[in-house]
């Protein structure tokens, strides 16, 4: 790899959307002991801030969640200096009031993923790090009032369920998801938050509500109500509702311009000197 003059402090991992314009881009390519990240990473200027970009599926979205090589990415992104990460990921919704096109600032999550490599201590050096509270508070904060003065809906906080995918849940799964109080169900911000936390980078999730997942039905007289064959309110047959690709496209290109105008006014708010918890996170980690 080429030397960079200078760290890079700001990271995003972003899909189809969320890619922010850069000067001066140039393209890098960082091999790690982990494999290749997503692909090659693009580096550049944003307000007077360094930024770099990876396309978490890869150019032209090749990559399906569970093939992504999310220690590559993560250590990668360590090595150019990276110490705030900001993740957009787009999410059905578990709750009525998350409507689509709302934007959620993850605070917690619930992990059902199956076959992730999800640590860089394999042994040897043993690290147990806490995930009691895994998302960077700070860069919550920022995004929510950058989110406000936007006037987009934005929530601070909420119980993102990863699933393993690349399928879509069983309608089972999903009111059991509801049942947990999940927020949203996605599949990408795990391993993604902890790995992120294993190598004290601050992590924010910016989850995009594109659909209802597939626990919701409409009653002709109810509207939007957990699916039954008859309504629970008013017994008339609810029409099923189910979450798809194309609904899911649909909305994060109508929402598009919403997640550009969010990320640019949130990294012009975001002090790349400051010092946070986050960066001290192997601190009483290491065994
Ligand atoms: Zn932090
Ligand atoms: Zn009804």
């Amino acid at each position: 790899m080429e030397k960079l003059q200078q760290n890079i402090e700001i990271g995003l991992i972003g899909g189809t959307g969320s890619d922010i314009a850069l000067n001066n881009l140039k393209e890098i390519k960082v091999y790690t002991p982990f494999g290749s990240p997503s692909s090659t990473i693009s580096i550049g200027d944003f307000k007077g801030k360094n930024v770099a970009y990876i396309p978490r599926h890869g150019q032209g979205h090749i990559i399906p969640p569970h093939n992504i090589n999310f220690r590559a990415n993560i250590w990668a992104l360590k090595e150019l200096g990276v110490k705030f990460l900001i993740s957009p990921s787009a999410v059905g919704s578990l709750k009525k009031e998350h409507t689509k096109g709302k934007f959620i600032l993850v605070d917690q999550y619930i992990d059902r993923t199956k076959k992730r490599e999800d640590t860089f201590y394999e042994g040897g050096q043993l690290c147990h790090i806490s995930q009691v509270n895994p998302y960077c508070e700070y860069l919550n904060d920022i995004f929510y009032q950058a989110g406000k003065e936007s006037k987009l809906t934005i929530q601070k906080g909420g119980i993102y369920v990863c699933i393993e995918g690349p399928r879509f849940s069983t309608r089972a799964e999903s009111k059991m998801f509801r049942r947990w109080e999940g927020d949203i169900v996605g599949m990408t911000t795990y391993p993604e938050v902890v790995l992120a936390a294993e190598k004290e980078i601050c992590y924010c999730c910016i989850a995009m509500v594109t659909d209802l997942d597939v626990w919701a039905g409409k009653c002709p007289n109810c509207g939007i109500v957990e699916y039954a064959l008859r309504c629970y309110k008013c017994g008339s047959v609810v029409d099923e509702l189910s979450v798809n690709v194309p609904e899911v496209l649909e909305t994060m290109t109508q929402n598009a311009e919403n997640l550009k105008k969010l990320l640019e006014l949130a990294l012009e708010k975001l002090d790349t000197r400051r010092d946070c918890s986050c960066h001290h996170s192997l601190k009483d980690a290491l065994l």
